[in-house]
């Protein structure tokens, strides 16, 4: 990773702003820009250097991890170690204006830090400025994602093992993480989503107690972190025996999301790409029952930029990697959504998740 690089872009931005140092508090933004893992810590970007700041309990960590920033090991919080290398720093300076992350840095923080300051020191919002660099993944980012990926998809082996009409969704959920954890994942990248029957038509049904019942859906969306990097794939199954009405629904979503994926190219708007899927649904007159849109985007966080939704603008690039997962629900009957992964190449797409996706049923006995 190349941390000095991404830095040096921020610096870049830096200079055209009326900010005179950016402080980054959201951690995987900290992360991305100095590898630092742990769960307290401050980055404070300038124009002739970084400062990262923990406490204590990360000394050794923040050695071994921190690349390019100077450290600063506070036996207080990290927020007050900044407080005081900041009150040294602005000495003999009228005016000092620091830029914050709006949408991370807390109401509370900005008060703590404001009152650790001189007069004069002005704390501003800034938005999304690591965010707008994470959206292209480097080389190095696209094989943690791809090892990600791998490892998820294999969960889904896994869960059509246990999946059988009388066991609770919670214990396929827990089959699939045990394995997850067997297979390295550090964490899964969200809780993960069984939901069976009548269930199957909440887009975000959290496996429960519930036993799988023949005759309906199973939807699983689930995915690991590995190296700091999210995988996330959604499948749905049918239980016991197969009605019309169910495989052709299940037909039309898996048409609708292979449209999706057949528009992924540079220089198109991921609006398009909603659109392709929504136009498949709705010349199967399911258009009204896709609730909520197509995709997003995936990295150190399990949603990050760009939004894959209606009338959305940002243009597609090579190194962008999101999700494409259109899905039907039908309140109170079943639901189905299938979800992969695709990474944007200069010639158009790669889709990253392994697995097929043909109409698979599980028998009832
Ligand atoms: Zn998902
Ligand atoms: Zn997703």
């Amino acid at each position: 990773m190349d941390f000095k690089a991404r830095q040096k872009k921020l610096r870049e931005h830096l200079a055209t702003t009326r900010f005179d140092a950016l402080l980054i508090s959201h951690l995987p933004n900290v992360r991305y820009l100095c590898g630092f893992t742990g769960s307290a810590g401050l980055l404070l970007i300038e124009e002739a250097g970084s400062v990262f700041f923990t406490d204590v309990r990360y000394d050794t960590q923040a050695h071994e991890e921190v690349k390019g920033a100077k450290l600063v090991i506070t036996r207080k919080s990290p927020l007050a170690g900044l407080g005081e290398f900041l009150d040294k720093r602005r000495k003999g300076r009228r005016k000092w204006a620091i830029g914050i992350e709006s949408e991370h840095f807390t109401v509370a923080d900005k008060k703590r830090l404001a009152k650790l300051l001189p007069a004069g020191t002005a704390l501003k919002g800034t938005s999304g400025l690591v965010e707008r660099a994470r959206i292209v993944k480097d080389a190095d980012e696209i094989g943690l994602i791809r090892s990600a990926v791998q490892v998820g998809a294999q969960l889904f082996d896994r869960a059509l093992k246990i999946i059988r009409p009388g066991v609770q969704e919670v214990e396929v959920a827990a089959e699939m993480e045990l394995a997850a954890r067997r297979a390295g994942a550090e964490a899964m990248s969200f809780p993960t989503i069984i939901a069976s029957g009548a269930r199957s038509a909440l887009p975000h049904g959290r496996a429960s107690e519930q036993a799988i019942a023949p005759g309906g859906f199973v939807v699983c969306d689930f995915g690991v972190i590995l190296s700091g990097y999210c995988s996330d794939q959604t499948r749905t199954v049918w239980v016991g025996a197969v009605t019309d009405d169910a495989r052709r629904a299940y037909e039309a979503v898996k048409e609708a999301q292979q449209a999706a994926i057949d528009v992924v190219r540079p220089g198109i708007a991921v609006g398009e790409v909603d659109s392709a899927a929504r136009k498949v649904l709705k010349k199967h007159k399911l258009d009204r029952y896709f609730t909520h849109s197509t995709g997003h985007g995936v990295g150190l966080e399990i949603h990050e930029a760009p939004r894959v939704a209606d009338g959305q603008k940002e243009i597609l690039q090579p190194g962008m990697v999101i999700t494409i997962e259109p899905g039907v629900y039908f309140p109170g009957k079943w639901g189905i959504r299938i979800e992969d992964m695709v990474v944007v190449t200069a010639g158009g797409r790669d889709v990253l998740t392994p697995t097929g996706k043909e109409f698979l049923a599980v028998a009832s006995s």
